[in-house]
């Protein structure tokens, strides 16, 4: 999609500090962290959010999980704990209409998130 924010970071016409990629899924940092790791996953494809990608595409929905993991582990917080975050709908928080995990660690998290 043209004016989608995160297709412009898969394109690479909007810079990000990228941390993993694989061929279908792009893992960079977030630009406004919450937490010392806050890492965005998101497909390269567009789905504007979890439910949509699930219904769409449920092996590249595992993928998107897989790779969320796999960047817990490689910023060192999937022993200590770390959370995945997708926020879904305005009301929810979601300002980004391309779903994307939130991959939170390296701090305590609260529970419930406010
Ligand atoms: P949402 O509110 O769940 O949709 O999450 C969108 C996230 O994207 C927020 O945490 C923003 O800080 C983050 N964000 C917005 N623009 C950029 C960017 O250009 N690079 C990286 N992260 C961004």
């Amino acid at each position: 999609m043209t004016d989608c924010l995160f297709c412009k970071i898969v394109s690479g016409d909007v810079p990000a500090e990228v941390v993993r990629a694989s061929e279908r899924t792009l893992a960079f940092r977030d630009i406004n962290p919450q937490a010392p790791t806050h890492v965005l996953v998101i497909p390269r494809d567009h789905h504007p959010n979890a439910a949509a990608l699930a219904a769409a595409d449920p092996g590249l929905t595992a993928d998107l999980l897989r790779e969320a993991h796999e960047v817990a582990a490689a910023e060192g917080v999937a022993d200590s704990g770390y959370r995945i975050v997708f926020n879904t709908g305005a009301e929810a928080g979601q300002t980004v209409f391309h779903v994307h995990a939130h991959v939170l660690g390296g701090r305590g998290l609260n529970w419930p998130p406010g």
